[in-house]
């Protein structure tokens, strides 16, 4: 029987993971996806991955599409992404429920994704009348130069199981504008919530009069996927994903002097500084900490806490864990606070991190555990200490709800030890000392992308860019000028003198 939430957005338990384009859905033929609810291990519907003949119609239907794309004028491209947005709005509470079903995360966090959505949906068409150049003064008499930024061509986005539907969209809605056309590889993990969107957002092109500028394919072997980041014909690759899996995209993209957009594991931390308002610090901690039950890549991992309040911030922890440990269960009931792991790998790594922790020396101050009581993949929020920051654990992202919590005595071995790991996505301090506030921001600070100041380090607006160093990958998306990585930028001279002056000053007399 098909689940009623899928029934509701109009999909049935046997879909098709192609769009070919035309409205045509593909036949497959190279096997079949079968994601599961996180929540019951209960298979949620069987998705027909792409063929490889299905990958071609789609990549030479892409390249006709950028023809006529690259010269619609970018306002008329942000009509397209507002009917998007629009369609999103009308389909927030099913596609939302159909992503806390999918992926586990609880309702208000899959409406908040479908939210997301609409939101960088209404940022992109506002943007499709600020695609902005610059003009320089050229130092050469009648002459005008300026910088103009034209689409990039084809942009291949493949994105990871935890933001199934809002990453695509943040790509997706800004490379519209930019007047790309995109091919979407969602995870295998997720692909009826990508399956739908497409839905969503390809009928609302079509009932608009546009033309198809959406692709989709899903692959059981990521082989396709890795066929598309070989792909001369693509310009660009937006990979987000764990660092294992982008250090390989990002090479094989390099190799063929492709564009590439990493969004890559993160190993976020907070510092609680002695002046931090705990009223304020405790639940940002516990959010960011246990929210997605450890699934965000800006998830807090570690915590470090100055030595003089470092018993009263754990035991206040403690105390909060406890309380989340009440609320663990179906994550579309809005009574709980923490839903499952994604899939049974998931508790598996979470088990063995937490055994290596305690191997290491760590001590289990809460959770530390499976609930092997029901069905799913259910773990217990866990708090690890007695760990120094080199430790092994403490370095590796786990994709689990296990937070690591240290001492410090001086404020800049706390940022010392913030810096001191491969990734580099999001970080926080808590404080209401203005030097320690702007220390912590400093270039001496913080090298993460992100850096806030008593706000946790997890729950991104779409108005900043979005993204990190190191390990992280480098790659912006989203606000501020994410845009420029889906164009090219071209700079150009005319001169309307009757000379032809050299720069700098050079003499050429024939
Ligand atoms: P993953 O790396 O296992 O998979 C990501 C995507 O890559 C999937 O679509 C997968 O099918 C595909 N893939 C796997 N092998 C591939 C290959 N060889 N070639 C091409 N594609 C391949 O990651 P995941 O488990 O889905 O997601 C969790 C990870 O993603 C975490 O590390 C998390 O921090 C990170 N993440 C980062 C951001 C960010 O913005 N920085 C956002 C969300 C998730």
């Amino acid at each position: 029987m098909t689940h009623p939430v899928l029934s509701a957005l109009g999909l049935g338990a046997e879909e098709s993971g192609t769009y070919l384009g035309n409205g045509e859905w593909g036949r497959g033929g190279a096997g079949v996806l079968e994601p599961v609810n996180p929540a019951t291990e209960e298979v949620l519907g069987r998705v027909a991955a792409s063929s490889e003949a299905e990958y071609e119609t789609i990549v030479e239907r892409a390249q006709a599409a950028f023809k006529v794309w690259r010269t619609t004028p970018a306002p008329r491209r942000g009509e397209a992404v507002r009917l998007c947005a629009e369609a999103l709005r009308r389909h927030k509470d099913a596609l939302g429920s159909l992503v806390a079903l999918e992926m586990g995360k609880s309702k208000p966090e899959g409406d908040g994704e479908v939210q997301e959505m609409i939101d960088i949906g209404e940022f992109a068409v506002g943007l499709s009348r600020q695609l902005y150049g610059l003009t320089m003064h050229s130092e050469r008499p009648g002459h005008r130069m300026y910088e103009q930024w034209h689409p990039l061509g084809i942009v291949g986005i493949i994105s990871a199981f935890n933001f199934p539907v809002a990453v695509w969209a943040w790509n997706s809605f800004v490379a519209a504008v930019c007047g790309d056309i995109s091919i979407w590889k969602p995870s295998g993990k997720t692909p009826l919530s990508a399956i739908a969107s497409m839905k969503i957002c390809n009928q609302a092109l079509r009932a608009g009069g546009f033309p198809d500028i959406f692709f989709m394919f899903n692959d059981t072997d990521n082989a396709l996927a890795q066929r598309m980041v070989d792909d001369r014909r693509v310009a660009m690759i937006s990979f987000t994903g764990s660092t294992k899996v982008g250090r390989v995209v990002g090479e094989r993209v390099a190799r063929r002097m492709g564009r590439s957009l990493l969004e890559l594991g993160g190993n976020n931390a907070i510092i609680v500084d002695p002046s931090a308002d705990l009223k304020l610090a405790i639940p940002a901690i516990v959010f960011g900490a246990v929210g997605t039950a450890g699934q965000r890549c800006t998830t807090t991992r570690r915590l470090i806490v100055h030595e003089s309040i470092y018993e009263d911030v754990l035991a206040r922890l403690k105390a909060a864990y406890a309380q989340v440990e009440k609320k663990i269960g179906d994550p579309t009931d809005p009574a709980n606070l923490m839903g499952p792991l994604n899939s049974r790998s998931a508790v598996e790594a979470y088990l063995a991190a937490i055994e290596k922790a305690k191997a290491l020396g760590g001590t289990v101050e809460s959770g530390g555990r499976a609930l092997t009581d029901r069905k799913g993949f259910f773990v217990l929020p866990t708090i690890i200490t007695g760990l120094s920051n080199d430790a092994e654990v403490v370095q590796t992202e786990t994709f689990a709800p296990i937070l690591y919590v240290m001492k410090y005595e001086r404020l800049e071995d706390a940022i010392a030890m913030q810096n001191d790991v491969p990734q580099g996505l999001s970080s926080a301090i808590f404080t209401t000392n203005l030097k320690a506030a702007e220390a912590f921001l400093s270039a001496a600070g913080s090298d993460c992308g992100i850096a806030n100041v008593n706000i946790g380090t997890s729950g991104a607006e779409i108005g900043g860019a979005f993204g990190g160093e190191k390990e992280t990958g480098g790659g912006r998306e989203s606000g501020s000028d994410a845009w420029k990585a889906y164009m090219r930028r071209q700079t150009n001279t005319i001169n309307y003198s009757d000379a032809l002056p050299l720069a700098q000053g050079i003499v050429f007399e024939l």
